[in-house]
């Protein structure tokens, strides 16, 4: 266990996968029938990953901490998924998206890896539109497109603003199918605590009965964690109150390295916080800025008159108006990648053009959009001499069949009517880059443990580009984990059901009762929640959008100190052996205490600007992100040694041979 071995096929990188997938070894039909695999985790990586095993034949049992698993946060993703089908004839190809996608992750991802996700993207939109997914369509009924940032074709396919929804009801009825087969056995309310080794392999798992608070052994042949990302650890974010890291971090401490923790993906378009008593952010999905368009004031007095209440941005004529991401990125525009319109909007806020009453708000704006939109419908209905109203009415109904939902969304949070004044919005915490580190076969470095979309690291480098989470988990689950795991699988043919009344299973059992028993025993007085808000708050102003070498110090050294108290002070009220929501929580903010120190190390580490990852110390003369491929071109991959400060670091080196490794620009 514990060395890095990529395990990248050799030949021509488009040859890569076929020429992989002839080579690995194979079970057949009727010993798959002997093989059980567990799946924690049944969003869109997991859901997908589980239906196609158990379709293949292998005995799969899933775990989630939901009542279904139709209620993981995959069904939050709003915008898209992309495929490089090039129906719009604009260009695109494998070759493209993959291009596209080491470059919006400014060139800290495996080639091959992503080389293989472009490969297998049409599979997916295929494979769902089989599943009966209803993406939106053009009148002639193929299927529609629309863009997403740091690309300059149309490649995103939708069901309105409710794509992971669609396809998560997708994979759900494709498991469904399993569980009626008996293929699938689906553990619904019950939460992972720990993985089981034995002899060195991942052999099951201990789960809670999160309603009767039973400790249960679940034993199989292999693992596959899927459990998502870690973003919540800022405490707010537009994750589900839910989403946590317990699964992938404890699967760290058994002996899988965490890669690249520091890498994290702030969204440039969620709606602003809005005070202290907020618990969870909202996305306002990148789609919106196909048509919304980006602005400040010109003017600082503006922009403190807007504040004030003493203008409307409506009033603000077109020549006060600061288009600044148009200004700055005339090729992209308002659709430059996620981390480039984040800190530009964080740039004219923290020189005063802010427009909210915190100053932490700009506008997305759907004038220009909602008026093109309403003439051409106005001209191809005949009406010459439409009026400024007519035109309005017309083209606030077609923004309104494009993103209706989304707008509804703002409106009930924000109480304001988008179609008639500006959107708000703030960058705010969104999706995890970092996560267990995985081989091309999506191994992780304990054999037989597998990890599949968000909660692995795999392809997404220091940034990941909009509707490619969706596109990877599926990948993940679809396309290549039911081919990987067999290569592994066919050496346990003759191995048997794994026993669960081993010395393994003992210790693992022992050890997650005693860690629950401790945490209801501490009897402290503050609640978990407290210790969240203040983890949060370290992670956010010392860990977030911007970092430093100072600030990333101390919050090392605060991370620290508040998991000591955490551990001394926390009030955790009931019992460790019954239904306990409090008890939940504390377990998983106990693990973001840890993965917290983790990643500020990581960030300290890493003495470069890159994606997401923006050290204040390296940036251009333009406050563009300065990378170091010297010095940093790796993957940090952590292993664990007892306490996060005790880690240590692993360097995959990246090797960049079919792009060329250049200054990342969106000009
Ligand atoms: C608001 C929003 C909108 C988004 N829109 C898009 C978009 O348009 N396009 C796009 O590509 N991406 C989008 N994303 C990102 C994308 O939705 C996620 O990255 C992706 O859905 C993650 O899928 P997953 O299967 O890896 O994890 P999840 O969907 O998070 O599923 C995790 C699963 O693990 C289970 N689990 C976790 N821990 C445990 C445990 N200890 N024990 C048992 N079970 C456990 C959970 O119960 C759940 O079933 C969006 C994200 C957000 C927040």
């Amino acid at each position: 266990m514990g060395k890095l071995d990529s395990k990248i096929p050799s030949g021509p990188l488009a040859e890569k996968w076929t020429k992989h997938k002839n080579e690995i070894n194979l079970v057949n039909p009727a010993n798959k029938r002997n093989i059980d695999i567990i799946v924690v985790g049944t969003g869109l990586a997991g859901g997908s990953a589980a239906a196609s095993l158990a379709e293949l034949g292998y005995n799969v049992k899933t775990f989630c901490y939901q009542d279904s698993p139709r209620r993981a946060h995959s069904i939050a993703a709003q915008g898209g998924v992309n495929a490089s089908k090039n129906y719009q004839g604009d260009g695109d190809s494998d070759y493209r998206l993959f291009y596209d996608t080491i470059k919006g992750g400014d060139y800290r991802s495996r080639e091959a890896n992503v080389y293989r996700l472009a490969e297998v993207s049409s599979n997916i939109i295929d494979q769902c539109v089989a599943q009966g997914v209803p993406f939106a369509r053009e009148y002639g009924g193929l299927l529609d497109n629309r863009s997403f940032g740091g690309v300059l074709v149309s490649r995103t396919f939708y069901a309105k603003g409710q794509t992971g929804q669609q396809l998560l009801l997708g994979a759900y009825g494709a498991m469904n199918r399993q569980i009626n087969r008996g293929k699938i056995k689906s553990y619904t309310r019950h939460e992972m605590l720990d993985l089981v080794l034995v002899d060195g392999k991942a052999r099951g798992i201990i789960a809670r009965d999160l309603v009767s608070g039973e400790i249960e052994r679940h034993s199989a042949h292999a693992v596959v964690i899927a459990s998502g990302g870690y973003g919540n650890l800022f405490f707010l974010s537009t994750y589900c109150m839910g989403a946590n890291v317990m699964a992938a971090w404890r699967t760290h401490k058994k002996g899988a390295f965490f890669a690249n923790p520091c890498f994290t993906q702030i969204h440039p378009t969620c709606i602003p916080v809005s005070g202290d008593h907020q618990s969870k952010l909202t996305l306002m999905s990148e789609s919106l800025r196909n048509d919304g368009r980006i602005w400040v004031p010109k003017k600082l007095e503006d922009a403190k008159a807007i504040r004030e209440g003493r203008l409307k941005p409506t009033e603000l004529a077109e020549e006060d108006r600061d288009y600044y991401l148009e200004r700055r990125y005339p090729a992209f525009g308002n659709l430059v990648p996620r981390d480039v319109a984040s800190r530009a909007a964080k740039e004219r806020c923290d020189a005063g053009y802010g427009v909210n009453k915190t100053g932490e708000a700009v506008y997305l704006d759907f004038t220009a959009a909602i008026e093109r939109y309403g003439k051409e419908k106005a001209y191809t209905m005949g009406l010459k001499d439409a009026n400024k109203d007519t035109i309005r009415k017309l083209g606030e109904e077609i923004v309104e069949a494009k993103y209706g939902n989304l707008f509804q969304m703002y409106e009930k949070i924000v109480d304001e009517n988008p179609y008639k004044t500006p959107m708000m919005i703030y960058p705010a915490v969104h999706y995890t880059m970092g996560g267990l580190w995985v081989d091309y076969n999506l191994m992780t470095t304990i054999p037989g443990c597998y990890s599949a979309g968000e909660s692995n690291f795999s392809d997404h480098g220091a940034n990941r580009l909009g509707a490619s989470a969706l596109m990877q988990g599926l990948a993940d689950g679809y396309f290549v984990l039911p081919y990987t795991i067999g290569d592994y699988l066919a050496d346990d043919i003759r191995t048997g059901p794994i026993p669960t009344d081993s010395a393994e299973f003992d210790e693992a059992e022992q050890a997650v009762t005693d860690k629950l028993n401790r945490l209801i025993s501490i009897k402290g007085e503050n609640t978990v929640d407290y210790y969240h808000k203040k983890l949060g708050k370290i992670m956010w102003d010392k860990c977030g959008m911007s970092r430093n070498e100072k600030g990333l110090k101390e919050a090392i050294k605060e991370i620290a100190e508040l998991r000591e108290d955490f551990w001394k002070n926390v009030r955790v009220p009931g019992e460790a052996n019954a239904k306990n929501q409090e008890l939940e929580k504390a377990g998983r903010v106990a693990d973001f205490l840890e993965i917290g120190e983790l990643f500020a190390m990581d960030a300290l580490d890493r003495k470069e600007s890159c994606g997401g990852h923006f050290r204040e110390e390296y940036q251009t003369p333009e406050g563009e992100a300065l990378r170091d491929d010297k010095n940093y071109r790796y993957v940090s991959a952590w292993e664990y040694k007892g306490e996060p400060k005790n880690s240590k670091l692993h360097k995959e080196e990246l090797v960049f041979e079919n792009v060329e490794l250049k200054t990342r620009s969106y000009k």
